[in-house]
């Protein structure tokens, strides 16, 4: 198959990637929170949303499940809105680990969590927002992303209370970075904050929004909402970039070259900057802890679309906007 040329041959494409995918059963659903291992393995989501607004999806896109670690760019611009990169820096890093999501490990010499997007930078990015805001930190997530969706969202106190019961691996975390006084407070209410924020639902459909968001300089371009300023648009996106896929970010670098974040909900978003915002669903997780069919899908859009930022097609006016 060709590159699309037309907005029906774009719509086109995304359902074949949908039939196509939906045969791929790698991976395993995330088990460690057990109320994460009830979802249903093969619901599988496609969504494209355009800087403009228009969408295009395919699948199951209104199915909900939770945003898990996806929470984590969006916490890490709030702290930097309300903090500044310099005190934000004092406790977090912007460094790939090159380790898994939930290593227990810090960076040496600094002692500081090696980017925001692992688990023990994020959970020293919500300590910090409970230690601006206290008991409202979480209402401020949940509006802030509210506001990047569109739409208001919910948590899903199921999933909550069953990684608030058995997060033993967080709880270490937090622990470790309260005895290197990386953490300030308690860490019982961190952790409290940042098990909420994960258990935050969402659909493919809103993921989607979220990531053209995003692309569109930080403004929802369905109800024309600012999110975000551009300054922390670009940090976060340049995490994403670096950071946003564990120890595959490097892979994904190289093999789809836009900014992305996936969840252990099955999430994943890309983010194809002032163009495109794509949002996939299906929770079978490959080692990594990201969505199997969501890497593949990404990775096969980028090249059908050439949406890597160094893609030749890529050049000057963007190749989407053309059809678009
Ligand atoms: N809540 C999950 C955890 O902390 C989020 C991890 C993820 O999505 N990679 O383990």
């Amino acid at each position: 198959m060709t590159t699309p040329s037309t907005t029906h041959e774009l719509q086109v494409l995304i359902d074949r990637l949908h039939a196509e995918y939906a045969s791929l059963n790698q991976g395993n659903v995330a088990t460690y929170i057990p109320e994460l291992a009830l979802v249903k393995p093969d619901e599988f989501g496609i969504c494209l949303v355009t800087s403009e607004g228009q969408m295009f999806e395919a699948g199951d896109c209104d199915r909900q499940f939770t945003i898990q670690s996806i929470s984590k760019p969006f916490t890490f611009g709030m702290a930097l809105e309300a903090l500044g990169h310099e005190a934000v820096s004092q406790h977090v890093g912007v460094e790939p680990s090159g380790e898994p999501f939930n290593a227990i490990e810090l960076q040496s010499g600094t002692n500081r969590p090696h980017n925001p997007m692992i688990n023990s930078g994020a959970i020293t990015v919500t300590a910090l927002l409970h230690g601006q805001h206290g008991g409202a930190a979480i209402d401020r997530v949940v509006e802030r992303l509210s506001a990047l969706a569109g739409r208001p969202l919910s948590i899903d106190m199921n999933v909550y209370e069953s990684e608030r019961r058995t997060g033993h691996r967080n709880r270490a975390i937090a622990h470790l970075l309260v005895n290197f006084g990386m953490l300030q407070g308690e860490a019982e209410a961190a952790l409290d904050v940042y098990f909420r924020q994960c258990a935050i639902q969402v659909t493919c459909r809103d993921l989607a929004m979220m990531a053209a968001t995003l692309s569109n300089m930080g403004r929802n371009p369905v109800t024309g909402q600012s999110a975000f300023d551009i300054r922390e648009v670009k940090d976060m996106l340049s995490i994403m970039f670096t950071c946003g896929m564990y120890d595959y970010s490097g892979q994904w670098a190289y093999r789809v070259g836009v900014p992305a974040k996936s969840g252990v909900g099955g999430g994943v978003i890309a983010v194809v900057n002032r163009q495109l915002g794509i949002g996939t669903y299906s929770p079978r997780l490959d080692v990594y802890g990201n969505s199997c069919r969501g890497v593949a899908v990404c990775e096969e859009l980028a090249s059908r679309l050439g949406l890597h930022v160094f893609d030749c097609l890529n050049v000057g006016s963007s190749y989407l906007n053309a059809i678009l």
